[in-house]
């Protein structure tokens, strides 16, 4: 095996962590099943790791790795569909689906079968795994629980019934792809990922340097729009014309009707109970602190999925997954089964949008350890809290915030000179500041707890998190966070 090192790493080809190896397992849709996960949780224990985690690609991650996987667990993890059987292509696998595809009331197209077609091309053109790791295309179908906001570098959005719009990475790194004015039939979509990979891959050439670092965006900036739209058209097998335009995005919405799905998903909708367009089918959408899939609940997920739903399982681009195909006479043991391992399903939880990156252990730019951080301040809220809206906690170890792109109710950065937290609270977001709230490690629960009680106790009635805290001064959020 190569021991080739990657910054963005896939099975094959793991990168050097400040806590060890880190690898990463593609799960193409975020769809597990039972044998799967099986398998997962036997490599957790000849690993003696205590968990897996769910990135924010709704894919697997492995840390703190003492050496590279041995061949005989690489053949294992490829036959039951793991890893690729080709190295190649396994880090250009990074293929994301609505969560909720085929099961959601309210999508316009079942996106499964085109990202299915879009694995099997990946899988046979080995030439695209020059490609950047980071490389991934989103398929959302129009429904309830989208993914056009997620930072994918292509996106396919159902709109109606038979026609996609086409998304392209374009802007800063972690903003969500960009409408091109384009609407492709079903039949057209896969040979137009295959012409923008193609045209990616030779733009990449051209750029030279390290085509594992190119980014889709890099290309198209180099081109601009419209010229990186000809060098598609070239590679397009299809003979219907094309133009890639950045059109006006308000005007663009409001004529083509994509007002609602522009907007940011709420990440806490898929949790909770939910019907399915199947009737007397429901889902379960269950919450992962931080990610972490314990070896337990690996298993006893997998054994819920086989025994009350399809035995499948998908993984979110939240970190979070759902058991779908549940009948509803068996809600009430899936849901006391789920509790037993001890997870919840309520986005009211603590964990349910707390988010932490890798941090000080495990990433060099760390200034604090963020994932101890945010599950003490997880534990100490569920012990002392009923919250009764989510809330979502972001924890970063530098300003990169590579956890969570879009804004929090709480930000707290990881601060290199003090080794502390900077504090962003609610529609404050300025972190130039002057003289920003500052927070040393041991502070961060009860701080966070004062802000939350007085939110609970001060608040207009239905005021929401970030009109209260908005309407605090400096000087009062300052005495909420300190008070004693
Ligand atoms: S946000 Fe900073 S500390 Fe956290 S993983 Fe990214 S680069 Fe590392």
């Amino acid at each position: 095996m190569s021991v080739e090192r990657s910054i963005c790493p896939d099975i094959y080809h793991p990168a050097i962590a400040r806590d060890g190896l880190l690898t990463r397992l593609r799960i193409p849709g975020g769809v597990l099943n039972e044998s799967q996960c099986l398998t997962i949780a036997s490599l957790l224990e000849s690993l003696s790791l205590e968990y897996i985690q769910v990135t924010n690609r709704a894919n697997l991650q492995l840390r703190s790795l003492a050496k590279d996987l041995d061949r005989e667990l690489l053949i294992k993890l490829a036959g039951c569909g793991l890893a690729a059987n080709n190295s190649a292509v396994d880090g250009i696998r990074n293929i994301m689906i609505s969560p909720t595809a085929g099961i959601d009331s309210q999508e316009s197209i079942d996106v499964r079968p085109l990202a299915d077609a879009w694995h099997k091309y990946l899988t046979e053109h080995p030439e695209l795994g020059v490609l950047s790791s980071k490389f991934s295309v989103g398929f959302d179908g129009g429904g309830s629980v989208g993914i056009v906001d997620r930072p994918n570098d292509i996106t396919l959005l159902a709109v109606g019934s038979r026609q996609f719009s086409l998304y392209l990475a374009m802007s800063e790194r972690g903003d969500p792809p960009l409408p091109v004015d384009v609407r492709l039939d079903s039949n057209e979509c896969v040979p137009m990922l295959a012409a923008i990979a193609q045209s990616y891959r030779r733009g990449s050439e051209v750029l030279g340097g390290d085509a594992r670092r190119t980014r889709l965006r890099d290309v198209i900036r180099h081109y601009g729009l419209i010229g990186f739209g000809e060098l598609v058209q070239r590679e397009f097998s299809t003979s219907r014309r094309f133009v890639f335009k950045n059109p006006d995005l308000e005007r663009f919405c409001t004529e083509n009707g994509d007002v609602a799905q522009t907007q940011p998903r709420l990440s806490e909708r898929h949790l909770g109970v939910h019907q399915q367009c199947q009737s007397d089918y429901y889902y379960l959408g269950v919450v992962l602190p931080l990610g972490r899939w314990s070896v337990a609940q690996v298993q006893g997920v997998g054994n819920i999925a086989a025994r009350y739903g399809s035995g499948k399982i998908r993984l979110t681009p939240w970190q979070n997954l759902i058991i779908p195909d549940v009948k509803a006479i068996d809600l009430a043991r899936v849901q006391g089964l789920i509790n037993d391992l001890s997870l919840v399903t309520t986005a009211n939880h603590p964990s349910s949008l707390l988010r932490a990156c890798a941090g000080a252990t495990g990433c060099q730019f760390g200034a604090t350890d963020t994932q101890r951080d945010a599950i003490a301040l997880s534990e100490y809220l569920a012990a002392n809290f009923t919250l009764d809206r989510p809330l979502n906690i972001h924890f970063s170890g530098c300003d990169k915030s590579c956890a969570q792109h879009d804004r929090a109710d709480i930000t707290l950065w990881g601060d290199e000179r003090t080794s502390s937290y900077r504090l962003a609270i609610g529609g404050i977001t300025d972190r130039s500041e002057p003289e920003p709230s500052v927070l040393a490690p041991s502070a961060v629960p009860i701080a966070i707890g004062n802000l939350i009680a007085a939110y609970h106790h001060q608040r207009h009635p239905q005021e929401s998190f970030e009109s209260f805290t908005t309407r605090q001064s400096p000087v009062q959020l300052h005495q909420i966070l300190h008070a004693v």
